[in-house]
């Protein structure tokens, strides 16, 4: 196996490369933002046979694109609004990535509905349902049918439920996936096809010619270097940091507000149950999503006007979803049974652009300046019609034609092959030494990227070891991390790559130093370089810890924002 000669891959030489033809290419579109828009843009571009780059200032996903529920649904509530396009575009995109795009990064998940009341209920949230699965049917859906359920069975599947407030339920299909691997496999996939991947590089100015956007003007927070780099037309694609993107061209309006949603993670052990959960609160809704060996939980929604890039959740955002949880629960879970919290912002459009400005669906596609296209809002699972839309939208800045998307043909780097992968799991376990077990999840990580993986523990068995401190991993996946999926930092892999920092109690303290001394060899780290990256890595576990005590939102993030930023620190 060649694996250098991998263009999915993207470890330090990647990196080095990457640099240079930044500096020195003119491209026809540039993006900003490595998250799951952001990544689907440059995935589209460069199918069409656009030369591109993407410009992310952190890591990849590591805005809203890692903390979110880590569904890929429909969306059942927007069928409350009559949003029936909305809903059957998400179903469609949904089939396609369960059967054809990423069936190794994408499955099934069964979610209970349970009823607080008698008939009324079945029949309203079931015709909502029975909806639903029509839609679905229309698209590619691989998915089993919805089915009533009745008390009994409803306890039966889910028997953590307090059996005197329920009188039934109803159990349906959506589908899941972990958000930041699989933002990073559109990632190596359009890396596998021409694109520059460049994080760790924040865009700080725009080049001008007139009016016109030709470029964008960066900082390498790894080194410190200034760039320039140049544009046909240039792709906004940040998130909630849209209105300060836009800032740098001059205009001042306030588009994109931020609504903060947190989730909490439980050991699955402390929920009895089969099934994920969904139920309707006053203000939202709260989704039981099993995930490996957890629960996550969540989400609440209140506004955030406070730092960006690390929101914290605090004391009462906890306290709000545990109350909610144990309104539910036969047996109350308490904070002590919370191993993890993330919190995440959502984008949200603002009713003046809806106004003015195209709206697409559920996200809005705004060119506040010759040869700057904004896209913003939407949803993780409608990522590739979101991308097919900016992409058309930016090429009426592209002289001659631009062929027309084509990324419902093509599927995630990992995909190709997995299916004979997994037929034949046993046999690649008793080929590679590796139990069963760990092959399947391993297939479910990486798809037939597991190929890799086994062909580095054949080079260096010791990489085949559990990882000291998070023994669901093994050591080659942090080292796999820094040389094949573009982590630059210790917690990168911590908290992206892995989910080590929200799966352990300890929080991955004592992951950190295995998995440092791992990176440490793929990125020539020296021993000063691991000490920063582990003092790093505990003062943002200490801040974060502290301020989930922190009554409201003011003193969380104030309390969070005492520990500093690595990629601040790298160069200053
Ligand atoms: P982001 O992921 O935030 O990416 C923007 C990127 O731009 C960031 O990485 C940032 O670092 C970068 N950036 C900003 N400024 C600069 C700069 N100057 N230079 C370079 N880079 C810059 N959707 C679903 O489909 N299913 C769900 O279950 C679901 N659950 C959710 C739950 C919660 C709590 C939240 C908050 C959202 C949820 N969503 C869900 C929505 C989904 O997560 C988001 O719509 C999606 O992740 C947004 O991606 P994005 O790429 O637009 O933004």
């Amino acid at each position: 196996m060649h694996m250098s000669s991998d263009p999915s891959r993207l470890g330090p030489e990647q990196r080095s490369a990457a640099l240079e033809r930044l500096n020195e290419e003119r491209f026809d579109v540039v993006i900003i933002g490595g998250g799951i828009t952001g990544m689907g843009a440059a995935l589209d571009a460069v199918t069409r046979g656009l030369s591109v780059a993407v410009i992310e200032q952190r890591d990849i996903a590591s805005g809203t694109s890692s903390r979110s529920s880590k569904l890929i649904h429909g969306g059942l509530r927007y069928l409350e609004q009559f949003d029936v396009p909305l809903v059957r575009e998400a179903l469609r995109e949904r089939g396609l990535l369960l059967s054809k795009l990423a069936p190794h990064l994408v499955y099934p998940v069964p979610i209970i509905y349970p009823f607080r009341h008698r008939a009324w209920e079945r029949l309203y949230v079931g015709s909502g349902v029975m909806m639903y699965d029509l839609l679905a049917a229309t698209g590619s859906n691989p998915m089993p049918w919805h089915r009533h359920l009745s008390r009994t069975k409803l306890l039966e599947m889910f028997p953590a439920l307090n059996p005197q407030r329920f009188t039934g339920g109803l159990l349906y299909f959506d589908a899941g996936t972990d958000d930041a691997r699989f933002t990073m496999f559109v990632a190596r996939t359009a890396a596998k096809n021409g694109a520059v991947i460049a994080p760790s590089m924040r865009v700080n100015g725009f080049e001008r010619e007139g009016h016109r956007v030709i470029g964008v003007r960066a900082t390498c927070l790894e080194s410190g270097q200034d760039l320039t780099v140049s544009a046909r037309v240039v792709i906004n694609a940040t998130g909630v940091w849209t209105d300060d993107v836009e800032a740098l061209v001059g205009d001042r309006e306030r588009n994109v507000t931020a609504s903060k949603g947190i989730h909490i993670v439980v050991p699955k052990d402390r929920i009895e149950a089969s099934t994920g959960l969904i139920t309707k609160t006053k203000k939202s809704v709260l989704f039981f999503v099993p995930f490996d060996e957890y629960w996550l939980i969540g989400t609440t929604d209140t506004p955030w006007n406070l730092g960006l890039a690390h929101p914290a959740a605090s004391r009462s955002d906890i306290d709000y979803l545990l109350d909610h949880v144990n309104a539910l629960l036969a047996e109350p879970i308490s904070p002590e049974d919370v191993v993890g919290v993330y919190a995440g912002l959502r984008p949200l459009v603002s009713g003046d652009v809806e106004s003015t400005a195209k709206l697409s669906r559920e996200h809005a596609i705004t060119h506040p300046a010759p040869g700057l296209v904004t896209i913003a809002g939407g949803k993780f699972t409608t990522y590739r019609v979101m991308a097919e839309d900016v992409v058309n939208e930016a090429s009426l800045e592209l002289a001659g034609r631009v062929p027309e998307s084509v990324t419902d043909e093509i599927p995630l780097v990992g995909a190709a092959g997995y299916e004979t992968l997994w037929t034949n799991r046993e046999r690649v376990a008793r080929e590679s030494g590796l139990s069963v077990d760990t092959v399947e999840r391993l297939l479910h990580r990486y798809g037939s990227a597991i190929e890799d993986l086994i062909a580095l523990i054949e080079e260096r068995p010791e990489l085949g070891e559990p990882l000291e401190g998070a023994p669901g991993y093994l050591a080659v996946e942090a080292s796999y991390a820094a040389s094949h999926e573009g982590a630059l930092h210790l917690d990168d892999v911590l908290t992206r790559r892995t989910k080590i920092s929200i799966e352990e109690p300890d929080r991955g303290l004592a992951a950190a130093l295995p998995v440092a001394k791992l990176l440490a060899e793929v990125l020539g780290w020296d021993d000063a370089t691991i000490e920063r990256e582990l003092d790093h890595y505990r003062a943002r576990v200490a801040a974060e810890r502290d301020s989930q005590t922190q009554p409201d939102d003011r003193t969380a993030d104030a309390t969070r924002m005492g520990a500093a930023d690595v990629r601040t620190l790298a160069w200053e």
